[in-house]
């Protein structure tokens, strides 16, 4: 079990998180004090709504701590007249940031599957994405958690996820290379040992 989902359960147990969730003051505040620590005043006109607005910014950044993506998942269908090629939905967009600088990430996804007896609704597929990009993240282990949990949820012959991603902590600051992607990918099933059905995804891919 992963520690974000291990959070969600003990959120929906109703217990205190040991990392301690602050109230929405307390993160306002905080706010008040980077906006301080970058030079300027936060009670002056232009800013006086920045630390709120950006509390709700946070709040939809980040949303992705109050879902479970297995429960997207649950509910599959039945009815594929034995359907058992593969199912790919294409350059899902979305949108992250990363846990060491808390910069964007932003990037498309391509996530594969081969059924085996039930499929989920294609929505479904991106929803899972979701879930996973708004949270503190780093790419590699988002784009094996949506892959581990098609894997799990949906028990198919095989799962393939490609997220190709642009962080904005290497192209705005530090190193400054904005043309650069990175490029994730994590096959399971079929898609692992079997090289013509990684070719066939991979020629997917654009
Ligand atoms: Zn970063």
């Amino acid at each position: 079990m992963s520690s974000n989902v291990h959070s969600l359960e003990m959120l929906k147990a109703g217990k205190r998180l040991d990392f301690g969730k602050p109230n929405r003051e307390e993160v306002e505040e905080a706010f008040r004090t980077i906006i301080r620590w970058a030079g300027d005043d936060p009670k002056r006109p232009g800013l006086i709504e920045t630390p709120l607005r950006l509390t709700r910014a946070f709040e939809e950044f980040f949303a992705g701590y109050g879902q479970d993506a297995s429960l997207i998942l649950e509910r599959t269908f039945e009815e594929i007249e034995g359907y058992d090629e593969m199912t790919v939905l294409r350059g899902i967009r979305f949108e992250s940031h990363c846990e060491h600088h808390l910069a964007p990430i932003t990037g498309k996804a391509w996530v594969a599957y081969v059924p085996s007896g039930r499929v989920v609704g294609i929505s479904k597929l991106a929803r899972v994405v979701d879930a996973y990009a708004k949270r503190l993240q780093i790419q590699e282990k988002m784009t094996a958690q949506i892959a581990n949990t098609i894997d799990e949820v949906l028990k198919p012959q095989g799962v393939g996820v490609i997220l190709k991603a642009t962080h904005h902590c290497m192209t705005t600051r530090g190193v400054h290379k904005p043309d650069s992607d990175l490029v994730t990918s994590r096959m399971l099933g079929c898609f692992r040992d079997n090289p013509t059905t990684r070719q066939e995804f991979l020629q997917m891919i654009d």
